[in-house]
Parts: structure tokens; C-alpha cells; sequence
């Protein structure tokens, strides 16, 4: 058996890549009009933050899907159809790019079990948090051994939707109704997923509270419209 590594978490901002205006400069994402040398030169500038091969790096292609899959290695394209990673692997670092939608990073580190989740509006109505958290299970982890990080995204005050689409939200993942600060429905996407993190089990949620919209050194879809994204990131070290 090999032993648990250490958990490893980190979320990147805007500053200090190479991309120019709209996507302005550490912005990690292919599929959104950038150069793809400026994104390949980011991601290689991550790798060497985090200490870690480039290629080494795995990316998702998200479909705003429940699907979740295990990987056991590096894959040199993007692992497509999913909008969440699981693996075992020590090394292999697991990354959800967003811009609004919510990375979520989970970890049994007893277990050695991480997956790395992108959720939006559609994820949370799907509970891919609760799938990501049933493939870990899957894959050795307790659920009662996982703990989340949920990083940036748009927040309840400034997420509106109309009213319908808040109630649905709202029934799929209890307490994301939101008002936001124009007196209007809205979602805040991060505290229906803490709610369906825990009817799964997970022990404890943590939350970057950030902002996206609010936060000008993030990117965020809502308040720019083309724009780059950020990452969240989990690896067992
Ligand atoms: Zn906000």
C-alpha cells in the first residue's frame, strides 16, 4: 500500500501572465479566443510555481454535465465530456477552470483520494458535487474523510436570475436563493453546493469567499463578457 501524500490546494488570479487585454494576463483557459502560445506559456509558468511538471497538469473540457472521471495518468489534451476529475495518483495535479462557476477542490488525504470540480448553475441543479463525491468514494475515499475547498465565483449578492429559475435552483440545492444587492432574485451558487456537499457526507467545507464579479483581480464571465479564466488546482504532493 502506498502511503497518503499531502494535500496540495491552490487557486490562481489574473496577475503575472503572459495574455493580453481581454484575457488579461494569467489566463489559463484554450477555449476562449486567447492566443494559445500566451496560454501554453501560462500554464507552463504554473507548473513552475507549483513545482511540478507541465505536463503533469490536467484540464477538463466542461459540459455543465454531472460526469465525473477517474484518471490514472497525465493526458496531454483536455480529458472531455466531464466536469470532474478523481484520482489516486500522487503528482498528478487535477484542475477546474472558471470565471463565475465554482471550483470546487476535494481531498480524503487519509485516503489519498482528490477530485478537482467545475460547478455552475446547471452543475449545482445536476449535484456534481454529490457525484464527484460518490466517484471518490468509488475510488477508496469516505465521504466522511472529505473536505472541500470552494474557491471564487460569483456571489449570492450579485448572481440575478429571474425568479423561476432561482426556485429551481433552489430545490435541487437547498439555501442557493439568494437576493442580491439590487433587490432581485439570485443564486449564491457556493452555498447550495456546501448543502449538497454535506447531505453527501463531506466532514468540512471551506469557503474563499471572493467575489469573481466583485474581485477585479479575477476573471469573471458576468461582468466582462470574453475574458479569461482562472484555476482552482489540487495535487497529492
Ligand atoms: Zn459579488
Amino acid at each position: 500500500m502506498s502511503r497518503p501524500g499531502r494535500v496540495r490546494r491552490v487557486v490562481t488570479d489574473r496577475s503575472g501572465g503572459a495574455s493580453a487585454a481581454p484575457y488579461d494576463a494569467f489566463n489559463l483557459a484554450v477555449h476562449v479566443g486567447d492566443e494559445p502560445g500566451a496560454v501554453q506559456a501560462n500554464r507552463v509558468r504554473l507548473a513552475g510555481l507549483l513545482g511540478v511538471p507541465v505536463g503533469d497538469l490536467v484540464w477538463m473540457d466542461p459540459i455543465h454535465g454531472r460526469t465525473v472521471r477517474r484518471i490514472d495518468g497525465p493526458h496531454a489534451a483536455a480529458v472531455s465530456g466531464c466536469d470532474g476529475l478523481v484520482t489516486t495518483t500522487p503528482g498528478l495535479v487535477l484542475t477546474a477552470l472558471s470565471a463565475d462557476c465554482v471550483p470546487i477542490l476535494l481531498a480524503d488525504p487519509g485516503a489519498g483520494v482528490i477530485a478537482a470540480v467545475h460547478a455552475g448553475r446547471t452543475g449545482v441543479r445536476l449535484d456534481v458535487a454529490g457525484h464527484a463525491v460518490a466517484a471518490m468514494v468509488a475510488a477508496g475515499a469516505s465521504a466522511g474523510g472529505i473536505d472541500a475547498l470552494l474557491g471564487p465565483a460569483i456571489c449570492g449578492s450579485c448572481y440575478e436570475v429571474p425568479l423561476a429559475m432561482q426556485r429551481d435552483v433552489d430545490a435541487a440545492a437547498p439555501g442557493s436563493a439568494s437576493r442580491t444587492t439590487r433587490g432581485t432574485p439570485g443564486l449564491d451558487l457556493r452555498a447550495g453546493i456546501r448543502t449538497q456537499l454535506m447531505a453527501a457526507g463531506v466532514s468540512q467545507v471551506v469557503l474563499d469567499p471572493r467575489c469573481t464579479a466583485e474581485e477585479p483581480t479575477l476573471f469573471s464571465h458576468r461582468r466582462d463578457g470574453i475574458t479569461g479564466r482562472q484555476a482552482g488546482a489540487v495535487w497529492l504532493s
